[in-house]
């Protein structure tokens, strides 16, 4: 639909797997919304709709509803008065000592170290204690039932009333007591797991200084316009993407690469965002600013990798909807079967399904976190689980395994035309072409200093080369399939000249039709190539194949060094198909590309893996995963990762299955008190953080 728009909207309060799925429902049911995705780890929504018929206070008034918040710039939020808040603080530490004092105590009389003192406080004092201690809890929980919500703290507060109604007001409260401890247990731990991402949007700077008619300003980076000049002193964070005009500097690309080596850069120099200067200044045209920003893009591509769920994580979240109801008729078999109520409340209290909510998300966000500071943006938990079990590694050739910056090392002038021509005229017509041979053409040009024409009529053919018109004449530059096709063309001197088998790449030049040269370029292996296949191919992927457009000569000699498979004269879209081809017949696809002229071809991998995606936009929206360097060794770490990743979400879903069938069982049982059962549902979400925690650390 045309009228429709993608807007974002910060939501406040969600400290549970839960509240997200609550948000989400409640705005996906209001009209004229078409889709939502509520982020927990970045506190917003992201919501596809009409605004012809829904705006924000009606979406404001949805999230309120459901016992949440949309903070606004405009009207500042009423703050609670000192008094206020002073009580609360008083009131939830008396909550806290009363609570914990009243655990010892009735540990201590099941274990018989006291006298069984609170059975003779009388049944209304109890009764008052309970609605004291646990009416916040409460009232929240009528508020859900009010609306239909079953939650975790439902059933324990089911499990209080039944522990109540048997005369145990102790135990009561100390249930009440250990959800409030639940909670903070589930914060922690999503607060711990939004840490990763919060670092890094802490990395931006917030202030740059412009140069405006001649005087500096300090001004928020937001104000800062394309076209404008800033400038970096020694140690500061360059606060734009842009080009440098002016000055000398050694740059700390960490933030972007992960590469803790600076480089040097002067003037021409391409330079990022949150990236650090030390030892001089700079003067910088800004190119990019904010969200366009490299940076800007891989922070909010980060924010929003949630969207991109794991499968073992759709199943998690079916299985938590499903997960109450069970342990209600659990409950309510126990109770027929044993009569026996205070087993009844330990089974509703001692579930807690926020763990099973928790499980994945925590480990994805943990390693997509973590990768984003060395230089890895991975875009969802998706791509984590999807290469942890791939079979298949393809590799496109050019700017991929090789450097990327072919030079060309021959040039063979035809039926007469001077050498010179033929590489003017080349270079002319790859002007504008992005492709790595392109810029060798380019290169080899430039270095005899040959003047370069305008081309016009400027047409790529991607796979085959480039044509255009230059200086009044129709220029084509390409492989041997371009040419070919053009006209019955002789390509015989070329082939016989036998540098196609030194393993060169041949660009032919033709003019009207007519071939006036040959130019032969080299491009190196990337040196840590051979280690990194080798360490992929042991981490699960035994089927590795090289994709080129180049011809079959080139492929056969450098898929013979490298003991791999290869295809070679293949257009993007045989690429394409080569991909759908390898999943139809049931392989789990990752295809490494330069993010340029493959994009489809990683598009359409279940995993698709960019190489050097800094500062190119098409390589960072087309891949599932960006390497933010050029730098193959990369690729094994980032399988390693996702196999890393994918066992803790294992254990977590593991610990979190046997921790509750185990903790059900022994309260049906009548082997665990309630109060017991309190204290052991809010141990599974630490550790479900103490084993993600794990992930964090760099290896
Ligand atoms: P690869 O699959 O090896 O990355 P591409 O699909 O990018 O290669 O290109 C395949 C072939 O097409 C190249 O080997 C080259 O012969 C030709 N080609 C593509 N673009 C150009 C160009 N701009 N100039 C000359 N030749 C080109
Ligand atoms: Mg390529």
């Amino acid at each position: 639909m045309p009228d429709q728009q993608t807007v974002e909207v910060p939501i406040k309060g969600m400290d549970c797997a839960e509240c997200a799925l609550h948000v989400q429902q409640a705005i996906a049911a209001l009209p004229g919304v078409e889709s939502v995705n509520v982020f927990l780890s970045s506190e917003k929504a992201v919501i596809r709709l009409d605004p012809a018929l829904v705006d924000l206070p009606t979406i404001r008034k949805a999230v309120e509803g459901v016992g949440y918040s949309v903070p606004t710039s405009a009207t500042a939020q009423p703050t609670p008065s000192p008094l206020g808040d002073f009580t609360r603080r008083v009131l939830a530490l008396f909550g806290i000592v009363f609570g914990a004092v009243l655990f010892i105590v009735v540990v201590g009389e099941w274990l018989g170290l006291f006298e069984a003192f609170t059975q003779r406080v009388p049944w209304p004092l109890g009764l008052a204690v309970v609605l004291i201690g646990g009416y916040p809890v409460f009232l929240n929980v009528v508020r859900a039932t009010l609306k239909g919500q079953i939650t975790s703290h439902t059933l324990m507060t089911l499990g209080a009333l039944a522990a109540l109604a048997v005369g145990e007001w102790a135990t009561a409260v100390v249930v009440v007591f250990f959800m409030r401890v639940g909670d903070y247990a589930e914060n922690f731990t999503t607060e711990r797991a939004r840490r990763a991402v919060k670092d890094l949007t802490a990395m931006s700077p917030q202030m740059a200084r412009v140069e405006r008619r001649g005087t500096e300003h300090e001004v928020p980076v937001g104000e800062v316009q394309v076209g404008e000049t800033v400038i970096v002193r020694p140690g500061e964070r360059i606060p734009v993407d842009g080009e440098v005009i002016g000055g000398h500097a050694t740059v700390d690309q960490a933030t972007i690469t992960g590469e803790f080596m600076p480089v040097e850069v002067g003037p021409g120099a391409r330079i990022f965002a949150a990236t650090l200067a030390r030892l001089g200044s700079l003067r910088i045209r800004a190119t990019h600013v904010g969200p366009d920003t490299t940076f800007g893009r891989v922070v909010k591509m980060v924010e929003e990798a949630e969207a991109h769920r794991a499968e073992v994580q759709r199943i998690a979240d079916r299985f938590s909807a499903w997960y109450l109801p069970i342990v209600a008729g659990i409950a309510a078999l126990t109770f027929l079967i044993r009569r026996d109520p205070l087993a009844t409340a330990a089974v509703l209290v001692v579930a807690c399904s926020c763990a099973f909510a928790l499980a994945t998300p925590i480990a994805m966000l943990a390693s997509i976190g973590a990768g984003a500071k060395r230089g890895l943006l991975i875009k969802g938990g998706k791509y984590l689980e999807a290469l942890a079990r791939a079979d298949v590694l393809l590799i496109d050739k050019t700017g991929t395994l090789t450097l990327g910056r072919p030079q060309i090392s021959d040039i063979l002038p035809l039926n007469g035309v001077p050498e010179d021509d033929v590489l003017a005229l080349a270079a002319s017509a790859e002007r504008y072409s992005e492709h790595p041979l392109a810029e060798a053409v380019r290169a080899a040009a430039r270095e005899r200093g040959l003047p370069l024409y305008e081309p016009e009529q400027f047409e790529a053919i991607p796979g085959l080369g480039v044509r255009a018109r230059v200086n009044g004449g129709s220029i084509a530059v390409g492989n041997n399939r371009m040419i070919a096709a053009g006209a019955g063309l002789n390509l015989a001197p070329a082939f016989e000249s036998g540098l196609e088998a030194q393993g060169k790449t041949l660009l032919f030049v033709a003019r009207e039709g007519e071939l006036v040269g040959v130019l032969a370029a080299t491009d190196t292996l990337r040196p840590e190539v051979p280690a990194s296949l080798a360490a992929v191919r042991a981490l699960g992927a035994r089927h590795i194949e090289l994709l080129t457009g180049d011809n079959e000569r080139i492929a056969a000699a450098l898929a013979e060094s490298l003991g791999v498979h290869y295809r070679a004269n293949l257009l993007p879209e045989d690429k394409i198909a080569i991909v759908r081809e390898y999943q139809a017949n049931g392989h789990a696809v990752v295809m490494v590309g330069d993010g340029v002229n493959d994009a489809p071809a990683l598009a359409q991998a279940e995993v698709g893996i960019a190489m050097g995606a800094a500062g190119t936009d098409v390589a960072i929206e087309a891949a599932h995963i960006a390497l933010m360097r050029d730098d193959w060794t990369l690729v094994p770490e980032v399988f390693r990762i996702a196999r890393r990743t994918m066992r803790v979400v294992k254990l977590n879903i593991a610990f979190t299955a046997a921790y509750n069938l185990i903790g059900l069982s022994l309260a049906a049982l009548g082997f665990l008190p309630p109060i017991f059962a309190a204290a052991a549902q809010s141990l599974p979400d630490l550790g479900i953080l103490a084993n993600s925690s794990r992930l964090l650390r760099q290896k």
